[in-house]
């Protein structure tokens, strides 16, 4: 089976899923990662790397380039696929006042993209960003709409289109134990299609998201990580954002639970 996750940034697919990626790409499949743009707007935090030497734009983007390769060599996945897009920046404001970042480029042409990479990479199953974009990110929001938009389309240009579309998500429990709105960002447990046990692979995502160095920064950085978000190292949960095909009675434990 292929697995193809689009994401916005690097250090995405590390926080947001990188067990269930891992996961899937040691039982065989073959697992795939887009990731928007470099990155090019993130926050240098790691106290050993001297953020003169990597300002914001093409320098930060590729150091950031090679944490997310790093990244996926350590999940055991597809080295990645960039489109080459600008991070816009958080929050709202400043990417508003970036009209070289990605929120500013054409909804369509993003779409167009993504579709033929679709028709390459040929997918069963895709993951990418809800309509919150996890944590209200306009890069992630933007790009979630791109993806949905994708993937219904398939059905008219590929005689095999993805059959599930995934979101990952926290329900509001979890969502309620960080900063952010739990009713915002969070869902119902009774949304939740999918729930991943990680925790054999807890090792596996804390070296994931450290690989990001310069943004998730040392132990003491990670630490923050986890504080924030509670429970990333136990379980992801992902909602279904479209489907074609049957599934079974939510919640399972696998992605493919059910395949026909
Ligand atoms: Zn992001």
């Amino acid at each position: 089976m292929r697995l193809l996750a689009i994401f916005a940034h690097p250090d995405d697919e590390s926080l947001f899923c990188a067990g269930t990626l891992a996961k899937y790409a040691a039982l065989g499949h073959e697992v795939y990662l887009i990731c928007a743009t470099r990155g090019e707007q993130g926050q240098i935090r790691h106290p050993a790397i001297d953020a003169s030497l990597y300002p914001k734009g093409k320098a930060l983007g590729q150091l950031r380039e090679k944490e997310l390769e790093a990244a996926c060599a350590i999940l055991g996945i597809r080295p990645p696929i960039f489109l080459d897009y600008q991070d816009s920046g958080y929050p709202l404001e400043v990417a508003q006042a970036n009209p070289a970042g990605f929120i500013h480029q054409d909804l369509q042409q993003i779409e167009d993209t993504l579709l033929e990479y679709l028709a390459l990479l040929e997918p069963q199953v895709v993951i990418g960003f809800d309509p919150q974009g996890y944590y209200g990110h306009a890069d992630h929001i933007h790009l979630h709409r791109a993806t949905l938009g994708a993937f219904w389309r398939a059905g008219n240009v590929m005689p095999e289109p993805p059959k599930r579309l995934f979101f990952p998500l926290r329900t509001k429990e979890r969502v309620a134990q960080t900063k952010f709105h739990p009713h915002r960002y969070g869902v119902s447990a009774n949304s939740v299609a999918v729930r991943v046990d990680v925790r054999p692979l807890a090792d596996t995502i804390r070296s994931a998201v450290l690989a990001h160095a310069s943004q998730a920064g040392p132990e003491e950085n990670f630490a923050q990580v986890l504080l924030d978000w509670p429970g990333i190292l136990e379980e992801e949960t992902f909602v279904l954002g479209g489907l074609r095909g049957a599934f079974p009675a939510m919640p399972v434990d696998d992605l493919l639970a059910g395949w026909a």
